[in-house]
């Protein structure tokens, strides 16, 4: 899957139950670029810098100008954990599952913290190459994850 920003590969890991992220006015544009299953990077309009979590300045050179980024989707694993304890009720069918900071790649060194699902936790490791997939949790929100790059199922993959 090539299509920027990852396309329209999307599922179900978590539960409906599952605490919701909360938008601001800094992160609203990323949000609503995910709602359209689009993976974007804040950068800075005067010296190409980006950062994650969106913020209101650049920390680089104090621009207050910013855009939104189009990633293509790809990505690395930077580091992990797996939860085994779940922490809601909700998630005990989930458990275990990853938390993982991930690389995207042409994010300029910026990093995601999200979930590698579509895998055994035991098989994630440093550096796996992952692609994001898309968790839509509502009409209003969808949540971006990644899964390993070039599992079954990723027709036309050539990673
Ligand atoms: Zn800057």
């Amino acid at each position: 899957m090539t299509t920027p920003g990852g396309g329209g590969q999307s599922g179900r890991w978590f539960p409906d139950e599952m605490p919701l992220p909360a938008a601001n006015a800094e992160t609203a544009g990323w949000w609503e670029a995910c709602l359209s299953h689009r993976l974007v990077v804040q950068r800075c309009r005067s010296c190409g810098a980006t950062r994650h979590p969106p913020g209101p300045l650049c920390p680089d050179c104090r621009c207050l100008e910013s855009e939104w980024a189009t990633l293509p989707g790809t990505g690395t694993v930077y580091s992990y954990t797996v939860v085994r304890q779940a922490f809601l009720p909700s998630l005990a069918d989930t458990v275990p599952y990853v938390v993982a900071a991930v690389e995207p790649d042409g994010a300029g060194g910026a990093r995601f913290v999200s979930n590698v699902v579509e895998c055994d936790p035991e098989e994630v490791c440093v550096g796996m190459p992952v692609e994001v997939v898309w968790e839509d949790m509502g009409p209003e929100l969808a949540v971006p994850r990644f899964r390993p790059r070039g599992t079954a199922g990723d027709e036309g993959a050539t990673a």
